[in-house]
C-alpha cells in the first residue's frame, strides 16, 4: 500500500527513535505490548496537569471535567467496537480481569456439577486459569478444542464437543503464541445454536482489526488498552446488557453501590455496578486517545500494511536454514513463533537484544499450545502499524548473525 505512511507514523512514537545496544532499535514485542503514540502521552500528561480529580463525586469543577474526560473516554471504545450502549462498556484492568470478571460473576453463578465451558488448545493462560478456578468450585469442567499441526482450530471437533453441557465457549480472536485468527463469527453461531455463550478474548483482536460486536453477536469480548497504543492498567469488558443485567456484582465497594445499609445494600446501575473503587481515570483517558490514533488511520490500510508485514517474514523464513515456524494458519495476524534449530529461543532473543531487536521467547502464557508442539517456547517477532519492511530485514539479519555464534 503506497499511500500508507509508516514513516508519519513512526514519527508519533517518540520511544522508537533510540539506539537500543548501539543500533537502532527495532521493536518487535508489540503482542507484549505496543509504544504509545505522543497524543496518547500528551493526554494522559494533560489530564494530570489539568483536570485530576474523583470521578463521579461531582461538588466541584475539576471533579466534572475528570468525569466527562472519563465517561467521553468510555464513550470513544463504545463508538471503536460498535457496542450498542455505554451501559455495556465495563472498565477493567485489561483483558485478563475482564475475564476473570465474567468468571466469577457470569460463570460462577450458573455452572453446575458436569457443565462445561469449552476453550480451545492456543488459549492465553488468562483464558484458562479463571474459567479452571470456578470450575473447581462448581464441579464443572473446562474442556480444550483441539487444534491442528497447523496451528488451526479443529472446527469438526468443535462441533462435536457442543451440547447440552456446555454453557460457555472463550476463544481467543487472535492467537498471541502463533498468531492464529480464529473464525470467531462461525464459533459464535455454532455455540449459539448449541444454546451457549460465547467469550472472545480479543486481546490480540482489537489492535489490528475493526471488530463490531454487534454484528459479531458475541455475548462477551475483552481487551487490554496496552495492546493497542493505550497505557497499561485499563482495559475493558464488553458484554450485552441483558446478560450483565443479570450478573451479580464482582468486587465490593465505592462507585458500585446506589444506597449501602446494615440491613441491605442496593447496586449502582449499568456499568457502575462492576466498577468499584477509584477507576483508572488517567488509563481510561489515555486508552481514549488511543482510540482516537486507530480512528485516525485507515484501518483497512492499516490491516493490509501488517499483512504485508507478515508475508515478507514468512517468506524470508523460507530461506533461512534451520528456522522453524510454530503455527502456519491460513489466516494469521501479528504474531509470527519460531524456532532455530538447534539452539534455545531465550539465546536467540539475547543475541537479537545486542543487535537492539526486541524480541519474545519463552512460552508466551501459552503452554498447553507449546507442549503440544513438543517445545519448550519460541522465539515471536510480533507486528505493529509502525513497522516496516526494514526493520524485518534487521530480523533476518539479526538470526544469521545469532547462527554464527550459536551453531
Ligand atoms: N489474552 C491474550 C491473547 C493475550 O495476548 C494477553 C496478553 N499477552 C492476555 C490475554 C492478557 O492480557 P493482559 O495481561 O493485558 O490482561
Amino acid at each position: 500500500h503506497n499511500d500508507f505512511d509508516v514513516a508519519a507514523l513512526r514519527a508519533q512514537f517518540p520511544i522508537l527513535h533510540q539506539q537500543v545496544n548501539g543500533q537502532a532499535l527495532v521493536y518487535l514485542d508489540n503482542a507484549a505490548t505496543t509504544q504509545k503514540p505522543q497524543s496518547v502521552i500528551d493526554a494522559i500528561a494533560d489530564y494530570y496537569r489539568c483536570d485530576n480529580a474523583n470521578v463521579h463525586r461531582g461538588a466541584h469543577t475539576l471533579s466534572d471535567r475528570a468525569t466527562a474526560d472519563f465517561e467521553a473516554a468510555r464513550n470513544k471504545v463504545v463508538a471503536l467496537i460498535n457496542a450498542a450502549s455505554n451501559r455495556e462498556l465495563i472498565w477493567t484492568r485489561g483483558t485478563t480481569e475482564a475475564i476473570n470478571l465474567v468468571a466469577q460473576s457470569y460463570a460462577k453463578p450458573i455452572l453446575k456439577p458436569g457443565d462445561r465451558i469449552v476453550v480451545s488448545a492456543m488459549e492465553h493462560h488468562a483464558n484458562i486459569v479463571p474459567w479452571q478456578m470456578v470450575a473447581a468450585e462448581c464441579q464443572a469442567d473446562v474442556v480444550p478444542v483441539p487444534v491442528t499441526n497447523d496451528g488451526e482450530l479443529d472446527m469438526s471437533a468443535f462441533e462435536g464437543l457442543l451440547d447440552e453441557r456446555v454453557k460457555l465457549v472463550a476463544v481467543g480472536h487472535v492467537s498471541n503464541a502463533l498468531g492464529t485468527v480464529n473464525p470467531i463469527e462461525d464459533i459464535i453461531r455454532l455455540s449459539h445454536s448449541a444454546g451457549a455463550k460465547v467469550l472472545i478474548d480479543g486481546a490480540q483482536g482489537v489492535p489490528h482489526f475493526e471488530v463490531d460486536v454487534q454484528a459479531l453477536d458475541c455475548d462477551f469480548y475483552a481487551f487490554s488498552g496496552h495492546k493497542m497504543y493505550g497505557p497499561t492498567g485499563i482495559g475493558a469488558l464488553y458484554g450485552k446488557e441483558a446478560l450483565l443485567e443479570r450478573m451479580p456484582p464482582y468486587h465490593g465497594g465505592g462507585e458500585m453501590i446506589k444506597t449501602v445499609s446494615f440491613d441491605g445494600t442496593t447496586y449502582n446501575e449499568l456499568p457502575f455496578k462492576f466498577e468499584a473503587g477509584t477507576p483508572n481515570i488517567g488509563g481510561a483517558v489515555g486508552l481514549g486517545a488511543a482510540v482516537d490514533f486507530l480512528q485516525s488511520i485507515d484501518r483497512r490500510a492499516m490491516a493490509d500494511h501488517e499483512a504485508g508485514l507478515m508475508r515478507y517474514a514468512h517468506s524470508k523464513a523460507e530461506s533461512c536454514e534451520g528456522l522453524r515456524r510454530i503455527g502456519c494458519a491460513k489466516q494469521v495476524a501479528g504474531a509470527f513463533s519460531f524456532l532455530l534449530e538447534g539452539t534455545h529461543p531465550a539465546d536467540v532473543g539475547m543475541l537479537l537484544d545486542q543487535q537492539g531487536i526486541a524480541v519474545r521467547t519463552g512460552d508466551h502464557c501459552a503452554q498447553p499450545i507449546m507442549k503440544q508442539f513438543g517445545v519448550p517456547g519460541t522465539a515471536r517477532a510480533s507486528f505493529a502499524v509502525y513497522n516496516t519492511m526494514d526493520e524485518v530485514d534487521r530480523l533476518f539479519a539479526g538470526l544469521e548473525k545469532a547462527k554464527t555464534f550459536l551453531l
